[in-house]
């Protein structure tokens, strides 16, 4: 297929925008499906994915499309709906040349659409702001277009107004993706060079890789290896999506599909890694970053006779997700589980869902902890861990005050959009969370943005239901990785008849500590449940019930 033919965009969306209900839009329209009901939201194939209406797995569809007596090749590229998977949702878009910015003519841009806009805007892509639902009755698309003109700077005459529900302009949409994306600069005379930007197991071929294929070709029996893993393999099957696979001969320069080379695990085919052949080495492509746990949590089986299939329930859904770090752990208390790492907050909650829908596991979660960083001071401990500057992912291990220099605490940096009745209870939420104000602005008459630096601890555990309830379901919340801080932290112990119980060793901050607990030597018994902050810790208490007595 000839590159100039070639477009290669994603669409990008906060959450419920309606990003779902325009890629089947754009199916249908191309033929890639059957206009049925039954067809609603292909791309969302997981359970999880149509109750919360996130995409977790990103999903990838060739078009055929004509327009003036030409046909073209429209690659599609689905990217994971939410801020945790933001390292996914860059290489997703890394393969692309432009975006489809979706926002809700009703709603207007918010925290997401925001936090999506700069991945995009970054990686200098060509943006079409596209105003959805203008057939609701609230939709205020004039005040939208002002918005966007003002946050993102671009002109309201490139907004387009459709409504994905009853396919109004939809095919404006397609018609502009041609006229305004430019094609992929990819070269067929160059050597083959593609990107991985997504993949998945499969129990019968193993690892199927989706790639970009940035030069060159590659066909069916070839070489490849993986930059970064540095291993060989060789291409058993390679295809387009459409979005369901079909296998073709050869995939080339500018093209976007699949491959499957006999990869046992997924973390052979990393995304933002690249693939060419073992004839023809070439430079990887630059951004590569292995996934970085920013949530850990230690998992549990209710009942130690369920150990085994708990184990291949968290080995199966982990196949597929290379992002889930998996370390094994035991306690004397919950006896044989894992400390799981996640990419966020909202990756562990539906990693949960999945174990409880898809394979029916009863499970009990410590409360999520994040990776904090201890400076040593103590020759011996600095011996021992080999380094000095040390991550502790799980609370029992904290390094004690006298052997630290310093700890660390992550740091995100939160993007709020609010209107602007609430910005008052909204500032004492983040006060409370020993956040930072970096900057407030209005972005209409009445919408405020606000941004501060939070300690990523203070907002794992309720921050983003609180923000919601106090709002009414307003305000919309994202934040990214902001590194590293100082921080004055204190590990708390909580005895069972004077033994300490690991699972329930938690951080705290030094000025919080006071108001979250009563004084040392308290004794909880089991009518205390409700001292217990979270759900996670309430948990674990009832479990404890009959032994009736803490005190930390
Ligand atoms: P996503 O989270 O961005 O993928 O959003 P979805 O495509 O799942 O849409 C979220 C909700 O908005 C669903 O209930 C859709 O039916 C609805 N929706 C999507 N597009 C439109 C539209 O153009 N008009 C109206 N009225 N509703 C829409
Ligand atoms: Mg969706």
């Amino acid at each position: 297929f000839p590159v100039e033919r070639i477009r290669n965009f994603s669409i990008i969306a906060h959450i419920d925008h309606g990003k779902s209900t325009l890629a089947d839009r754009l199916l249908e329209m191309t033929g890639a499906i059957a206009k049925t009901e039954r067809n609603k939201q292909v791309l969302d194939k997981l359970q999880v994915e149509r109750e919360r209406g996130i995409t977790v797995k990103a999903q990838t569809a060739s078009l055929f499309y004509q327009h003036d007596g030409e046909t073209y090749l429209l690659n599609l590229i689905d990217t994971p709906g939410h801020v945790d998977f933001s390292y996914e949702v860059s290489r997703s878009i890394s393969a692309c040349q432009g975006v489809l910015l979706i926002v809700d003519a009703n709603q207007g841009i918010q925290a997401q659409t925001v936090a999506n806009f700069y991945l995009a805007f970054e990686a200098q892509l060509t943006i079409i702001p596209v105003l959805n639902k203008i057939d609701l009755k609230n939709a205020d698309p004039d005040r939208v277009e002002k918005q966007i003109e003002k946050i993102f700077d671009i002109p309201k005459e490139e907004c387009i107004r459709i409504s994905a529900k009853l396919g109004t302009n939809v095919d404006q949409v397609l018609q502009e993706v041609v006229k305004r994306i430019p094609p992929p600069t990819a070269k067929l005379e160059e050597p083959f060079k593609a990107l991985v930007f997504d993949s998945t197991f499969d129990h019968y071929r193993g690892v199927i890789a989706n790639i970009a294929v940035f030069g060159g070709q590659v066909c069916k029996g070839d070489r490849i290896v993986s930059a970064h893993m540095g291993k060989t393999y060789e291409v058993n099957e390679l295809g387009i999506l459409r979005p369901d696979e079909r296998p073709t001969e050869k995939l080339y320069a500018g093209q976007v599909g699949y491959v499957v080379a006999g990869m046992k695990e997924v973390k052979e085919a990393q995304i933002g890694d690249t693939l060419y052949l073992h004839k023809q080495p070439v430079e990887a492509l630059p951004g590569f970053k292995p996934a970085k746990s920013m949530v850990f949590a230690g998992i549990y089986p209710m009942d130690q006779s369920e150990y085994t299939s708990l184990r291949s329930a968290v080995e199966k859904l982990t196949l597929n997700d290379s992002s889930v770090t998996v370390q094994r752990d035991s306690s004397l208390a919950l006896g044989a589980g894992w400390r799981l790492g996640f990419l966020g907050l909202l990756h562990m909650e539906v990693f949960n869902q999945r174990l409880d829908q898809e394979y029916n596991a009863s499970v009990i979660v410590t409360a999520p902890t994040v990776p904090y960083k201890a400076v040593l001071s103590s020759a011996k401990l600095i011996k021992e861990y080999g380094e000095e500057v040390v991550t502790i992912v799980n609370p029992a291990q904290f390094p004690d005050k006298s052997q630290v220099v310093q700890y660390l605490e992550p740091m995100v940096t939160g993007t709020i959009i609010t209107p602007d009745d609430f910005t008052g209870k909204i500032i004492s939420l983040c006060l409370g969370r020993r956040a930072i104000q970096k900057n407030m602005v209005y972005i209409d008459d009445h919408r405020v943005m606000m941004k501060y630096v939070f300690p990523l601890n203070e907002i794992v555990v309720d921050f983003y239901d609180q923000l919601k309830s106090m709002s009414s379901g307003y305000a919309s919340f994202d934040y990214e990785d902001a590194g590293y801080e100082p921080a004055e932290l204190i590990k708390i112990d909580f005895l069972l008849n004077g033994r300490p119980v690991e699972e329930l060793t938690t951080i705290s901050h030094g000025k919080k500590i006071n108001k979250s607990y009563p004084k040392k030597g308290f004794i909880y018994s089991s009518s205390c449940l409700q001292l217990c902050k979270t759900g996670y810790e309430r948990q674990i208490w009832q479990k404890f019930k009959s032994d009736n007595c803490f005190r930390y």
